[in-house]
Formats: C-alpha cells, structure tokens, sequence
C-alpha cells in the first residue's frame, strides 16, 4: 500500500526506517482506536484462536501458527497470517463456515444437513471507519491475493465497517453496530494489478538504488507520507509550500513551473482571492487592517462578555444511550468574562469527570455561569452551535434558555476569516493559532502538553479507562490548561480589535 502511494516511501521504509519521522499524539490515538474496535468486531465471531505472534515483528511464526490452527480444524482465526511472493497479510478475521447460498439450496428433508454442507473460508477485515474508501479495497484485494494464492480458497472477503446510523440503546448490539460489506468483486477486479504492483515493489525494495521521485500531490494522497522530514527538508524559507489553505494541486502547478518562494509568485497568478491578500501582505510585508470593517463588527458586541470554547470527545463506540458513533460529546468548556471594556476578565471553566455521561452536568453549569446579559464569543462558532443544539434535543425543558445563548453568539472569526484583519504571519489561514501567532507570540500552545482539540479529545477519551491516579490529575490539569489558553487568547485578539 506504501508503494502504490510513493515507490520512494517503500524504499526508505525498507531500508532507512529510523528517517521516518515520529508518530504524532493523535496518529498514535487513531491507531488504538482502531485496535479497541477490532478487539470488539472479534465478538461478532465468538470463541476464534488468535494466532498474533508473541513478539511482534516474529510474522513467520505468526504465519506458521496460522496454518496450524488450520490443519487442526479451527474455524475461526483472529489475526490470521498468510504469506505469499514475500508479502505478508493479516487479516483480522477469517472463519470457516457454511456459505449461505449452501445453506439455502439444503433441502429441509435432507436429515442433518450441517454435516451435508461444505464449509467455506471467508475473510473479514476490520476498519474503525463509517465508510469504504479506495484504499481499503487495495488493501483488501491484497489481502486477498495473498490469502488465496496461499492456498486458502477464499468464499468471500469483507470489510467491516461502523454503522454511523446506529443509536446506543443499553448494551451495544454488535450485528446492528457493524456493517458487514463483500468486497470480493472488487478484490477480484483488482488481482492482475495487485501482482503487477507486487512485483514493482519488491524490485524497489531489492533495488541498490533509492527511486527518485520528486515531491509532490502524491506526498498527500491517500494519506501524509511519513517521510516529509527527509524529502521536503530542502524547502526554502517562506516556501510556496507554508501557505495554507490552498489546494496542493495549485501549489504544485507554481512548484512545477520553478517558482519555489512566496516572493516568486508572479501578481498574474491564477490563486484565488485570500491566497493574493496573503502574497502581496507578504510581499509589502505589512498587515492590512479594514478599520471601518472592524468597528462595524465590534459595534455588534455588547458588554458584559463571555469568551467561551466547547471541548468535545468522539467515541467511535458509542458510550452513552442515544448517541451515535462519533457523535461530539461535549466534556468541557472554558468562559472568560469581561463585565466592561476597564476591567479585568475572570475565568470560569466546567470539566467532565470520567466515566458517566458528561452531557447533564455540562449544560447545567453551563447555563449558570453565563447570565442573561451581553454577547457570547466563541472562534469558529459551528462547533459550539452544534453542541448546543443537540443539547436543545437532548434536554428540551433547557430548549429555551439554549436558544436565548444561541442567539448572543458572535463569532470572532468573521474578521480574520473574511480578511478585515490581515497579518502576513497568519499565512493565508484564520485558525486561531495562527492568529495567535501573528498578534500575541507570546501567548503560545507550543509548551503546552494538551497543544490541540484533537488531543484534548484523545486525552479525554482515555481518561475513560485510566485507573492511574496520578495520570487522572495530570491529564485533567492539563486539559484545564489547554482550553483556557483557548478563551484567554480571545480575549486578547478580542482587545486588540477593540483597539483599533
Ligand atoms: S515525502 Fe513524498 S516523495 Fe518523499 S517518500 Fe514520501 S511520498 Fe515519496
């Protein structure tokens, strides 16, 4: 799969592994995640041998175990290891039974029909995602190839995904939680391409020489290639390449025709309007502030005021009734208050504790601190809203009060999102760290342990589990520091607005 993306990032996995670059907080989360759901989709095939090898890079044993347990009559396999050509697969499950077709062309009068149908192989592969994407049916055509050209003839292979329509109701109910998809026509469609992918790889792997491959859209697609550190390290300062938002297909175009600095793009370019704002900011290298704009949106604002962020968590395995996979579940939120331009803001925040629905406690405390009076801020505000219109849903005797906030909201985005307020610093992207960045350096996320929402979220998810008390208070301590450090900087961007 590597080496479909990039032959490149085959070679150097093969061969300079330790130039990968490191594995991020969340990539590491994503990959529990995964494990967690795979454990689970094991229940939906009930009492399988699982052949994972004792060591973890000892596949041959893994392989040999597999092969055993098959020779022994086991029917179903966890973690089941096939090679072929030199590639190794593991498929998640893989079970011997009845096909269903056998099942029903078994006349009812035909005695103990069990004993009369053939068993069959079918593989299943486990995704902790909602959908099928490309990628997965390459890794399960691979799966596939190996698998049978391995001698195992196989009656079906699928690919087990979450049902994203699925609402928690008591016990999660495994058969309507998973959705189990064939993708052996695929799997068949891709076969020829598998071996001919399968050969080209291994001469890349076996080759003296590194494949030149030069940087490109490929580095981003299907996924972030691990080795960005080794080959994009030569980028210039200021590279096209550090700004943000802008399709890498466009930058490529410029990359492509020799123009490697923001300084080179010519004023003719075909860029879109932010991207232009952005170079000639750069260029000139002053900020453009829209004074009139900016006084049009602070006229809106009404004292006193409250900053406020939502931090939410995302179980794929739903942990509350009524709630979906992945459905945001509000733990925390952080509320400066301002009572008028002269004083000083104080700070109030709610954080979840672990192991109960955080949902009741939020609100309530919520609608306590913020009184009837003055505008409500929040920095990118579709989160919040979508928050607290689920929590209208959920708690309707609160529907009211939720509207009443709803209706105070003013997002501090709009000046930075619609250009009023410009700093070549931001490069061309209005997220609040950027922001930050460009205004107030000195107030950064960089020493931060918690330094983003998708940790905050991770950090959350595994407080769920922890038994470590010493872990529990850190990890909330933290999360604290975090989204406080969120509504202090907008106060701070808030004032300097004022300001002008
Ligand atoms: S960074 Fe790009 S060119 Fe380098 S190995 Fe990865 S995909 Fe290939």
């Amino acid at each position: 799969m590597r080496g479909l993306q990039c032959p490149k990032s085959l070679y150097l996995y093969k061969n300079f592994i330790q130039k990968r670059d490191p594995i991020s907080a969340e990539q590491k989360a994503i990959f529990s995640r995964g494990n967690n759901v795979g454990t689970i989709a094991q229940k939906l095939f009930p009492g399988g041998i699982n052949a994972t090898p004792q060591k973890h890079y000892d596949y041959i044993s893994a392989v040999n175990k597999t092969q055993q347990l098959i020779n022994e009559g086991v029917e179903i396999i966890y973690e089941a290891a096939f090679q072929f050509e030199q590639v190794l697969s593991i498929i998640d499950v893989l079970v011997k039974k009845p096909s269903k077709e056998a099942i029903e062309n078994t006349l009812p009068n035909e005695g103990n029909q069990n004993s009369k149908i053939q068993n069959q192989w079918f593989a299943y592969e486990v995704k902790s995602s909602t959908k099928i994407s490309q990628s997965y049916l390459l890794d399960a055509s691979l799966q596939y190839w190996v698998i049978t050209n391995s001698g195992i003839p196989l009656e079906d292979i699928s690919i087990i995904t979450i049902n994203n329509q699925y609402i928690k109701q008591g016990a999660i109910k495994l058969d309507d939680f998973f959705s189990i998809n064939s993708v052996k026509k695929e799997a068949l469609q891709n076969q020829l391409l598998v071996g001919e992918k399968v050969m080209l790889s291994k001469l890349v792997v076996e080759n003296l020489n590194m494949p030149e491959v030069n940087i490109g859209e490929h580095c981003f697609s299907p996924y972030n290639c691990d080795f960005m550190g080794t080959c994009w390290k030569k980028a210039p300062k200021n590279s096209i390449f550090e700004i943000m938002g802008i399709q890498k297909k466009d930058l490529f175009i410029l990359y492509n025709q020799g123009i490697k600095t923001i300084a080179e793009i010519p004023d003719n370019n075909l860029l879109d309007k932010n991207a232009n704002i952005h170079i000639q900011s750069f260029k000139n290298g002053t900020p453009r502030i829209d004074i009139a704009a900016i006084k049009t949106f602070i006229e809106k604002i009404e004292y006193p005021l409250y900053f406020m962020d939502f931090e939410s968590f995302m179980p794929a395995i739903p942990l509350y009734n009524e709630t979906k996979p992945y459905q945001h579940i509000p733990f925390q939120y952080s509320l400066h208050y301002k009572k008028s331009k002269e004083t000083r803001e104080e700070h109030f925040y709610f954080l979840a504790e672990q192991g109960s629905d955080p949902r009741k406690h939020f609100l309530e405390n919520l609608l306590n601190h913020i009184e009837n009076k003055g505008s409500i801020i929040v920095y990118d505000a579709l989160m919040e809203r979508n928050i607290l219109n689920s929590l209208k849903k959920q708690f309707p005797e609160h529907a009211a009060q939720i509207d009443l906030l709803l209706l105070r909201i003013v997002d501090l985005m709009i000046p930075f999102q619609n250009r009023s307020y410009y700093h070549p610093a931001m490069k061309n992207s209005h997220s609040i760290k950027n922001i930050l960045h460009a205004l107030i350096p000195t107030l950064s996320y960089t020493n931060l342990k918690i330094s983003s929402g998708s940790i905050a979220m991770i950090a959350f998810e595994a407080l769920q589990t922890e038994t470590d008390l010493f872990k529990i208070i850190e990890t909330k301590e933290n999360l604290l520091e975090y989204c406080k450090l969120d509504t202090l900087s907008m106060v701070k961007i808030y004032e300097i607005l004022e300001q002008q």
